[in-house]
């Protein structure tokens, strides 16, 4: 446990000091514990030292632990690609989806009741492969969700390519946002910012911040 927390206080910590240096308060950033591969144990753990945003990228696995920990208080955090005829079972643990990527996916999500908050997942790369919507499809995509019922659009989403520089990245990620707000002035918040990278990310405005392995310690190999 003792290690787990001192991973726990120095990322928080890091974060603390990447908001200061940003001039921003971080009180307006949410830290999400990405614990894939990782068993529920570890998100008891985790909760145990004051988390309470989680993250996962798959499905199953995702609601596995949701359906085991469904004592706690938790807010789930989906951020992997996520199945158009899995967006339903999605909506039943998910508190947040940050991988909304194409219309079909916010048809699929969209739903009268209790709104479900979510990221549009920029694609930062030129690879089609990697998720996300292109960046020429992303006000499009803004606008289609914003008239989607039960659809809460809180911002935009990515993950930096390996081959660039973070903050470079960041820095279109930040221009992506503010043309989603020229359409959708609600959708503030900006998901980007992982174990290597979160520092660039608050620097360029990320306002959720999805951390595994510096919290976790190495992932166990999947099953
Ligand atoms: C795994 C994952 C993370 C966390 O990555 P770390 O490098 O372990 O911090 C963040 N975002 C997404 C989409 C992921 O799949």
């Amino acid at each position: 446990m003792s290690e787990l927390s001192d991973r726990v206080e120095r990322v928080v910590s890091g974060i603390s000091e990447a908001a200061r240096s940003a001039d921003r308060d971080p009180s307006e950033l949410t830290l999400i514990a990405v614990t894939k591969f990782h068993p529920a144990s570890l998100v008891r753990e985790l909760q145990a030292l004051g988390l309470r945003d989680f993250g996962e990228n798959r499905h199953q696995e995702a609601r596995e632990k949701a359906v085991e920990l469904a004592d706690l208080d938790l807010r789930w955090h989906f951020v992997g690609q996520l199945q158009s005829k899995k967006a339903r079972q999605a909506r039943e643990y998910a508190s947040v989806v940050h991988s909304v990527d194409r219309p079909e996916l916010v048809d699929r999500l969209a739903s009268p009741g209790h709104p479900l908050d979510v990221f549009l997942q920029v694609n930062l790369t030129d690879d089609p492969a990697r998720g996300g919507v292109r960046p020429e499809e992303l006000l499009a995509l803004a606008e289609h969700t914003a008239g989607a019922e039960g659809l809460n659009l809180l911002g935009v989403m990515a993950v930096a390519p390996l081959d660039e520089e973070p903050r470079a990245a960041f820095a279109r990620l930040k221009a992506a946002s503010d043309e989603v707000r020229t359409v959708v002035p609600a959708a503030t918040s900006i998901s980007a910012g992982m174990s290597h990278d979160y520092r660039e990310a608050i620097a360029e405005g990320a306002t959720h911040l999805r951390i595994g392995t510096a919290i976790t310690g190495n992932r166990p190999p999947r099953d």
